[in-house]
């Protein structure tokens, strides 16, 4: 006989929308609006998403001096041929939009002397559009605002997997510290943001765990441009760390402060004009290449001869000291880390995935706005503009399927995160070649094990150590929780490896030693799908084809 889901907890509603950064939340308020009833599941507490940190701001075409066509221009450029230039053109169009609901919504951003929203100039922009929040504090502002809505929110439910039919979505199966949930809903909304943890230094929050391509995945739908990870090159470093790392801004090269390597030599000299200034995946690649030439882990930012370095970099300066660093007396450690992820599960620009039902919004998804490389402050764009229509489109779904019987137990494959980090950090960072691709999986899968969530969380069966109770009846979310991730992450990068192994060009974010530039015939997404058989397949998507096929269904 089957083990079924021992399910503790049950809700019906129209849209689940898993995660509560600014896709989620922006995609959850529309769609209430339009009355369906939403349910959002959140991992984490309010704050543990992207969003929260995001610095820069938001790019949106400026009201003078600006266009939609300018944007355009920048973000294809940036985008390495590999942009879909109607879904950049429609994403961008939104911006304005999006942001006055924003505005309505309780979100202040700076204003100039004029009295009018103050823009600033980011690489890569060709004009001053990105608007910000309390200076360097967009993305807390951004989340404050949405948070404040009070929209239906589940904190501490993660989402384990998105039941379906054969006409599309009907329900997911959940987690929180009640035990197994079951929620029935024609509509699933994917906003569960990045991969960062992917790797073991990232400015990623803890819970970046490539849930939502995994679940993406799992359900039937493909994920696209995985191989595409933007990293930032100045990521503070500690021996051992994991989860987020405090980011060490281009701001503190920009006041002087110069990276040198452990005999304190430069690492960027001869590499580019602007030396440390060049662009963030020169700086990446020339940090990669160091460490790796001198057998290390790290570089070093020397910034002790920049006077009133406390006052100018006062939250550097707090994460510097946490980590028992004084930037005014020692050089700081920074490595590469893992920024963001430009691909990601397969939508046409209303969230729609190739599974009816199932939609992705945020860093999640792959709209085709980013292509090879995602341009600054585009992000938290597209999580306002394209969460606002995801949650529009799930209006289509009204009155679909919705009945859940019995939920089998299901095992997933899982690789200890340690394993998983360590390998893509090796040979699936800034710089990859070939031959480390296939190293990377072949140690990722040789790894692997099978389990089933039903067993993880078990309750324990042995007497607390404390002597409270007997253990039984205890639901373990915790270690459920982590296998899941664990689960979630090794899929991921199962992917993002092959994707990455058949991309033998260089291109945007993506780094090939053996390949130093771009190659036509590979101007192409790469798609990944989960077969029947539990197999990774890979196929061709064209540039500019996937509204097409995504429309046509
Ligand atoms: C340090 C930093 C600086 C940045 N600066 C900028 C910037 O200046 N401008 C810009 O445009 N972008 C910036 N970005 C990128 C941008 O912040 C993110 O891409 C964007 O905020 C992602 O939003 P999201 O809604 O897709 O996901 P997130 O905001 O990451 O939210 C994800 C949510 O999903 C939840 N979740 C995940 N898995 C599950 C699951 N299985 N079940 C339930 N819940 C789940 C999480 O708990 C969280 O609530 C920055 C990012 C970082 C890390």
């Amino acid at each position: 006989m089957t083990a079924t889901v021992p399910v503790s907890w049950e809700a019906e509603v129209d849209l689940v929308v898993i995660g509560g950064g600014v896709a989620g939340l922006t995609a959850a308020r529309t769609a209430s609006l339009r009355g369906l009833r939403v349910l959002i599941l959140s991992k984490g507490g309010p704050t543990d998403t992207s969003t929260q940190y995001a610095q820069g701001g938001i790019a949106v075409v400026a009201p003078q001096g600006d266009s939609v066509d300018s944007h355009v221009r920048d973000t294809v450029e940036a985008g390495a041929g590999l942009c879909e230039v109607e879904a950049v053109r429609s994403i961008v169009a939104g911006g304005q939009a999006a942001v006055a609901a924003l505005t309505d919504l309780g979100a202040v951003f700076d204003l100039g002397r004029d009295g009018q929203i103050s823009r600033t100039r980011e690489g890569g922009h060709s004009t001053r559009r990105i608007i910000h929040a309390g200076g360097d504090a967009t993305g807390a502002e951004v989340q404050r605002a949405l948070n404040a809505a009070g929209l239906p929110v589940l904190f501490g439910a993660a989402a384990l997997r998105v039941l379906t039919g054969p006409e599309g979505v009907r329900g997911v199966v959940a987690m929180s510290d009640n035990g197994f949930g079951v929620v029935r809903t024609p509509a699933v909304l994917l906003a569960t943001g990045g991969l960062g943890q992917l790797y073991a230094s990232s400015t990623n929050p803890p819970g970046a765990t490539g849930d939502g391509v995994a679940l993406a995945l799992w359900a039937g739908a493909a994920v696209a441009d995985l191989e595409f990870v933007q990293f930032h090159p100045t990521v503070l470093y500690t021996p051992g760390g994991v989860g987020r790392r405090p980011l060490i801004s281009e701001a503190v090269r920009g006041e002087g402060a110069i990276l040198v390597d452990a005999e304190g030599e430069s690492v960027t000299a001869g590499v580019h004009p602007r030396g440390d200034l060049a662009p963030r995946d020169v700086v990446s690649r020339a940090i990669a290449e160091r460490m790796r030439a001198t057998g290390t882990d790290h570089v070093f930012l020397d910034a002790r001869h920049i006077a009133g370095f406390a006052a100018r970099f006062p939250t550097i300066t707090a994460s510097c000291l946490a980590a028992g660093i004084d930037p005014a007396a020692q050089l700081i450690p920074v490595a590469p880390g893992a920024h963001y992820q430009c691909g990601g599960v397969l939508t046409d620009t209303e969230g729609r995935t190739e599974v009816p039902g199932l939609y992705a919004a945020g860093e999640v998804a792959r709209t085709g706005l980013h292509g090879a490389n995602r341009l600054a402050s585009n992000s938290l764009l597209e999580g306002l503009v394209v969460g606002e229509r995801a949650g529009a489109a799930a209006v289509e779904r009204r009155g679909a399927r919705t009945d859940v019987e019995e939920i089998p137990a299901w095992t997933v494959d899982f690789a200890e995160r340690a394993v998983v980090q360590q390998a893509m950090t090796e040979h699936a960072s800034v710089v990859r070649d070939g031959a480390g691709l296939g190293i990377a999986l072949a140690r990722i899968d040789a790894a692997r094990s099978v389990v089933s969530p039903l067993d993880v969380a078990a309750p324990r069966a042995v007497q607390p150590l404390d002597g409270t109770g007997s253990g039984e009846g205890v639901f373990d979310a915790a270690r459920t929780l982590r296998r899941i991730e664990d689960a979630a992450l090794t899929l991921t990068a199962r992917a993002l490896l092959i994707a990455a192994a058949d991309r033998a060009e260089s291109r945007g974010c993506h780094t090939r030693s053996e390949y130093p530039g771009p190659v036509e015939d590979q101007r192409h997404s790469t798609a990944v799908r989960l077969g029947a058989d539990g197999a990774l397949g890979l196929s061709i998507v064209a540039v500019d084809a996937v509204a097409v096929s995504i429309g046509a269904r």
